[in-house]
């Protein structure tokens, strides 16, 4: 069999890694973090999956929380306008529930499964020279390392790139003890977009001590909701969040009476610039290595595309891999697999996101519709699962136009 290196264990890495390692191929895989570092280290993501992500992972034998993990169907969404108003709201409904598991307790069974089925991950971080070295010994090495700096040997795609900063400054926290606005059945996501100024997401999730709440800001630079440059603690996030909410979100602030970080990792600061890279970089003559996931694509975390997306473009490469045989892996193979993938997917989560980030009109079109017609709440919600559906109904103003005069008479 043909010797495969991937480098970097997480959502996209290791989930073609274990595809690979199930094919019989003999993998290398490096890693910095081990299970143990992962598990005591501060949490990734929010990492929300949606169906279609789900069902992948489920046929790779790799969706292994789907009894434990809370399956969410619904998103209550609310429109606030300055100061601390609900103006419009509805539910979107989701056709087959999302889930999200701790990306520190996901990735790190992942690794630990990649071990017993008798792989042995090399942890370390690999700088350019490493990366070369570890290329010229393998027929394919694919580069997965998210938004780290060896993504850079990728050079960016300026006529893809959406954004040349962050359009959102982000903070995330996990917490115990978050109420729910009221008697629910069963969980349920809540969504509050403030026009101009940012988005709270908050969804239940599982973590490492069991279910949790994940709390997301996506702030505006420079606006009232940018408040976390400093980095506090968790603690100190979470008073941050309580006054925050007070001010902006006021039916929101009584739910986080008795809330508590889950642990000392819980919290997360950043931003992300949305940008696409190409996806091969040439390390000397004859040494191609090829990208995947985040570093080829890494969208802002708005829309909740990344890990998605990483899943369904590790199992698009691993198709690609075993189909193609005994034929060389050239760069001519990998910039077409890499762009087959674009034009099937990627290439939608990135015109989803950008929307999201700056909803042009005939998005607050479906909005408004959306608070009083079901089904276009419906299509809006499922449109976070299957982004292509973007293309189909909301990239085109005259096209959303005639889907809401047909739905809404
Ligand atoms: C706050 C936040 C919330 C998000 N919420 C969602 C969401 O709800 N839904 C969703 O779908 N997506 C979400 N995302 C995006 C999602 O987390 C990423 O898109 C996804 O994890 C990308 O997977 P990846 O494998 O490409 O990269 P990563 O998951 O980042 O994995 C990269 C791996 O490479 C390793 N690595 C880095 N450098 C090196 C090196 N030099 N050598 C070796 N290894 C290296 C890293 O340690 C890491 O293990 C969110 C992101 C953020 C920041």
């Amino acid at each position: 069999m043909r010797r495969i290196a991937v480098v970097g264990a997480g959502q996209a890495g290791l989930h073609l890694a274990l595809g690979l390692q199930a094919a019989g191929y003999p993998v290398t895989l490096v890693a910095p973090r081990t299970p143990e570092q992962l598990r005591g280290g501060p949490v990734l993501s929010t990492q929300a999956m949606f169906g279609p992500a789900l069902r992948i992972e489920r046929a790779a034998g790799l969706d292994l929380w789907a009894a434990e993990a809370p399956a969410v169907r619904e998103v209550g969404a609310v429109l606030a306008v300055p100061p601390g108003v609900r103006a419009l709201e509805y539910t979107m409904t989701l056709d087959e529930p999302a889930r999200s598991v701790d990306q520190r307790l996901k990735l790190a069974a992942w690794l630990e499964l990649f071990t017993e089925r008798g792989g042995r991950p090399e942890y370390r971080a690999l700088d350019r020279a490493g990366l070369r070295e570890l290329a010229e010994r393998h027929e394919l090495t694919v580069v997965a390392v998210g938004r780290g700096e060896l993504a850079e040997v990728f050079a960016r795609d300026e006529r893809r790139s959406p954004h040349r900063q962050p359009q959102r400054t982000i903070a995330c926290l996990y917490a115990h003890g978050v109420g729910s606005p009221g008697p629910v059945a069963e969980p349920r996501a809540r969504m509050h977009a403030i026009p101009g100024v940012g988005e709270l997401y908050l969804q239940p999730a599982l973590t490492l001590s069991g279910p949790c709440s994940i709390l997301l800001w996506e702030a505006v630079p420079g606006g009232p909701l940018d408040r976390f440059a400093d980095r506090p603690t968790p603690a100190g996030q979470l008073a941050r969040i309580r006054a925050l909410l007070r001010t902006h979100l006021p039916w929101e602030a009584e739910l986080w009476a008795a809330a508590e970080p889950t642990d000392p990792g819980a919290a997360l600061f950043g931003a992300v610039t949305p940008t696409v890279r190409h996806p091969v970089a040439r390390l000397a003559a004859d040494c191609h290595v090829l990208g995947l996931g985040d570093a080829l694509v890494v969208n802002d975390p708005i829309a909740g595309q990344g890990a998605n997306s990483a899943a369904r473009a590790a199992a698009w490469y691993l198709a690609a891999i075993t189909e193609r045989g005994a034929a060389p892996f050239d760069p001519g193979w990998m910039a077409e697999t890499f762009e087959r993938f674009w034009q099937q997917h990627a290439r939608h989560t990135v015109d989803f996101t950008t929307a999201m980030l700056a909803p042009p009109d005939h998005l607050q079109a479906v909005f408004a519709a959306a608070a009083t017609h079901p089904a276009v709440a419906r299509r809006f919600a499922n449109t976070y699962a299957d982004p292509a559906d973007h293309a189909a109904w909301l990239a085109d103003p005259r096209t959303t136009a005639a889907y809401l005069a047909e739905v809404t008479g």
